[in-house]
């Protein structure tokens, strides 16, 4: 695609960056077949191709254009991020990057009404501190009754406390992230994959002072205190990472994306570059981990049979679409066919708050596809789509890694589960 930046906007890196990605579209059109967004609204505008000629206009436009209005950023706001165009694109079009640059610039342009401000100010702020979020969740968990239906199913009921795995003593050391809303929503995720990782003889814990990754912040288009939060958590792992850790392992694939793009988003830090860039190298979402190792030797039968919804952050952002079904495979699970794979199940980030109507549909159609197959279960990879699939209150919806922890429970007969020591 040919721009027409100025000598002068060129010298700005993100108008650089963008004009790169630009370049590299061919307007074939190929990705507008696999978004979400444009199979449901048919508009040209909600799909890739009509998304990158907005941004193409808006940053090639003056500030003084009162072409860029509301209606660009409307069409901006209901993408998903999902990043479904950039695995179909034949060019290799970095369309996310794209979208990060278009979203400040548009908002920065645009603004936004004093409603809308106060609803990602508040998201912003009632999501991203552990502590704040899980006070702010029990109470919402006590006044659930009470709630109104669409409010009630952003409100999961109280997950089971299974008591948090010790952390056990072996030479093969890797960091966990606890993050920001997945210890309040779904506490036995990591006590599970630290159970599962014992087994393997490998040490899982966590650096307390690390928190959110910074997504939320970032893709709320509050950029710079995202980036605060990428410098804060790589203080945190810095010393683990001296003292020889040999991974940063990520339990929800939504976290694991964002932390592998440390690098890039902090590559004109002169302070956080180099060390962003190895957090980047070292970190590997869980599958990623368990693949590698001999799963077999683990003797366990998985009978319970199971869906497995790929989040996007897993299959289009990381690449690693099939993983976890192969290993749920070699670990004797059953896994029952799901219906058009790619599609996001509109979780995305804070977007089915943001944009609930369009996130609804998505969801319905993506648990009617997860359910043709009658799974007992439907196992996922990201605590945002495990939330928000589960608020349908249809199928059960978990972490595949318990799943995992519960079969190698029960086939080995002990009580790893039940003696874990609860830890603060
Ligand atoms: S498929 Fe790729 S090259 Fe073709 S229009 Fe979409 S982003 Fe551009
Ligand atoms: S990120 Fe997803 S919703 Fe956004 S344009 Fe690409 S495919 Fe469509």
């Amino acid at each position: 695609m040919q721009t027409n930046f100025s000598d002068e906007a060129l010298r700005q890196p993100h108008i650089r960056e963008a004009d790169r990605v630009l370049r590299s579209c061919v307007h074939c059109g190929f990705c507008n077949a696999t978004c979400p967004t444009y199979q449901l609204l048919g508009d040209e505008r909600d799909g890739p191709r009509g998304r990158i000629y907005l941004m193409k206009e808006l940053l090639e436009s003056r500030d003084d254009d009162d072409q860029v209005t509301h209606e660009t950023q409307t069409h901006l706001d209901r993408c998903l991020s999902c990043r479904n165009c950039e695995t179909t694109c034949p060019s290799g079009v970095e369309y996310h990057k794209l979208l990060d640059i278009g979203r400040a610039e548009v908002e920065r342009r645009v603004g936004r009404s004093a409603k809308e401000r106060a609803l990602r100010y508040g998201l912003r702020k009632a999501l991203v501190e552990p502590r704040r979020f899980q006070a702010l969740l029990a109470l919402g968990q006590t006044f659930r009754p009470l709630a109104p239906g669409p409010l009630k199913d952003k409100i999961p009921p109280r997950a089971v406390n299974v008591g948090r795995a010790t952390p056990a003593r072996h030479p093969r050391h890797m960091l966990v992230l606890e993050g920001c809303v997945q210890p309040g929503l779904a506490p036995n995720t990591n006590a599970a994959a630290t159970r599962v990782l014992d087994r393997l003889g490998i040490a899982l814990k966590a650096a307390p002072a690390a928190g959110c990754c910074g997504a939320i912040d970032y893709h709320l288009n509050a950029q710079e205190d995202g980036r605060d939060r990428m410098r804060a958590n790589i203080d945190a792992w810095w010393p683990h990472i001296d003292a020889g850790v040999e991974a940063i392992v990520q339990t929800a694939s939504g976290c694991g994306a964002f932390v592998k793009e440390y690098g890039d988003m902090l590559a004109d830090d002169p302070h956080y570059a180099d060390k962003a860039k190895r957090i980047s190298a070292l970190t590997k979402d869980l599958v990623e981990i368990l693949r590698e190792e001999d799963l077999e030797a683990l003797t366990l039968h998985g009978d319970a049979r199971l869906a497995f919804h790929c989040p996007c952050t897993l299959q289009h952002a990381q690449k690693l679409g099939g993983a976890v079904e192969s290993v749920l495979g070699r670990l004797g699970f059953s896994l029952s066919p799901v219906r058009d794979p790619h599609l996001c199940c509109g979780s995305a980030g804070t977007y089915s708050i943001t944009q609930p109507a369009l996130a609804t549909q998505l969801r319905n159609d993506k648990l009617d596809a997860l359910e043709a197959g009658q799974p007992e279960q439907i196992v996922t990879a990201n605590i945002g789509c495990q939330t928000h699939l589960a608020g349908a209150g249809r199928t059960p919806v978990r972490h595949w890694i318990e799943v995992v922890d519960e079969a190698l429970t029960s086939t080995a007969g002990d009580d790893t589960q039940t003696a874990s020591t609860p830890s603060p």
